[in-house]
């Protein structure tokens, strides 16, 4: 089955949102043009491996020998020639010699099989390795029924890659994947990038840090939360700059602040139509030039996107699934586009819906939805949660993934193809 067919426009880099509603701006542009405002950390610095888990390769890592670096056994046995196996079998060769895992390559004894355990180097001369459990031992000699084929039980040099590949690629996060090839290429210490330095302040004089007694109409601070989860990579610097009340001059101040020391300063609130939204007056004010707002996208349409001299600044809206869903959606992906993390797999998927459900055409919805498993067809089956609200934090707990409602639809069917955002893959059950 091609889950592509049904799309004909999937693509990773896509949002599934590209119906024309009105005034407001497709939520690929809005990445679109907040990708292009990106001004990439260019300072990279060298730490051990042993350190580096987490960060972004600057460069390509290459391999300066070939991996593996010698031809060795892929399995115990016995290394021989096979001219030494004249005639039809069964043959009976003396062990002349025994290679460990370790010990420098001899030549293998004319007219011998020489004993090798696995990764042990191939001893010169030998052209096949024979597995234990094909062979009879018996005092010093070995008896074979079965003539070997050329080069059999024998991992070549190079043949995992050549002297001089890259083992890794710039722009990759290095995980157990990455720091296992790199030490296998002999390498100690690799460039990275530095950390991108982020900022997270969150407006509203209702909040309260979790923690702290709420007076009548105050709520607890969810989003410094939320961010500081979202953030909390290795190749971010975090600070964080808590709650700052809906008063225009103590917001400008801790604005400004954030901007002149930060490469992102990430706000929640205040970016909304209200009396007290005041985020994208005072950036311009400051001097910041806004080139993303109003977005086709539900919960999200406060979204506010800006340049500060070098620093972006992503205003959030202040509810706090919105928060998560633009942070998810846009703030993440321009976050790691500025230390040039390269994408490897698509983060979105297909998925069939369980239930029928109906939508409000004009901003392309993202839905909080479970797993619940796999249709016959091998697509992943979601049921979209009850009642979303972009106040609903709690909701999310539930859900594993974002359904991606497009703008134009007006009612899905049971069974129709929608695409879907993981959260990740951390905690998954096994079914
Ligand atoms: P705003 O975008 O500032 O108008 O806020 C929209 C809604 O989100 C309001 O109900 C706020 O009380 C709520 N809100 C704003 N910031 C936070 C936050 N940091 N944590 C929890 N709720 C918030
Ligand atoms: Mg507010």
């Amino acid at each position: 089955m091609d889950l592509r067919a049904p799309f004909g426009r999937i693509d990773p880099d896509r949002c599934g949102c590209d119906a024309e509603p009105g005034a407001l701006m497709p939520v690929d542009e809005a990445l679109a043009r907040g990708l292009a405002l990106v001004d990439p950390v260019a300072r990279c610095e060298s730490v051990p491996l042993f350190r580096a888990t987490g960060r972004v390769l600057a460069e390509p890592v290459r391999a300066a020998l070939p991996l593996p670096p010698f031809d060795n056994a892929a399995m115990d046995g016995y290394a021989l020639r096979l001219s030494d196996l004249a005639g039809p079998g069964p043959w009976t060769l003396p062990v002349g010699a025994r290679m460990r895992a370790g010990d420098p390559p001899c030549p293998l004894p004319d007219g011998a099989a020489c004993r090798i355990l696995t990764g042990a180097a191939l001893p010169t001369g030998a052209d096949a390795v024979v597995a234990q459990e094909d062979t009879a031992r018996a005092n010093e000699t070995i008896r074979l029924d079965r003539r070997p084929a050329p080069g059999q039980h024998i991992r070549r040099a190079g043949d995992d890659l050549a002297a001089g590949e890259d083992v890794v690629p710039a722009g990759r996060l290095i995980g157990p994947r990455e720091a296992g090839a790199i030490a296998a290429a002999g390498v100690a210490r690799v460039r990275v990038r530095a950390r991108l330095r982020a900022a997270v302040l969150c407006t509203g004089s209702e909040l309260v840090p979790p923690g702290q007694p709420l007076a009548p109409g105050q709520i607890w601070d969810a989003n410094a939360a939320i961010l500081a989860a979202a953030l909390d990579q290795p190749w971010i610097d975090r600070t964080d700059l808590g709650a700052v009340p809906d008063d225009p001059e103590a917001l400008a101040k801790a604005l400004v602040a954030a901007c002149a020391q930060t490469n992102l300063v990430i706000t929640t609130g205040g970016v909304s139509v209200g009396d007290e939204d005041h985020m994208a007056r005072l950036f311009t004010e400051a001097g910041g030039v806004i080139h993303v707002m109003k977005i086709a996208m539900k919960p999200g349409k406060p979204l506010t996107i800006g340049r500060l001299g070098r620093t972006l600044w992503l205003g959030l809206p202040g509810n706090p699934v919105a928060a998560f869903v633009t942070w998810t959606v846009i703030g993440a992906r321009l976050a790691e586009a500025m230390v040039g993390i390269a994408p490897t797999i698509p983060r979105k998927t297909l998925a069939r819906l369980a239930a029928p459900l109906r939508h409000r055409p004009g901003r392309c919805e993202y839905r909080p939805a479970r797993v619940l498993g796999y249709c016959a067809q091998g697509t992943q089956m979601i049921e979209c949660l009850e009642a979303p609200g972009s106040h609903r934090v709690a909701l999310l707990v539930r859900a594993e993934g974002l359904a991606l409602i497009p703008a134009e639809a007006e009612a899905m069917s049971a069974g129709a193809l929608v695409e879907f955002l993981p959260f990740g893959t951390a905690h998954r059950k096994d079914t």
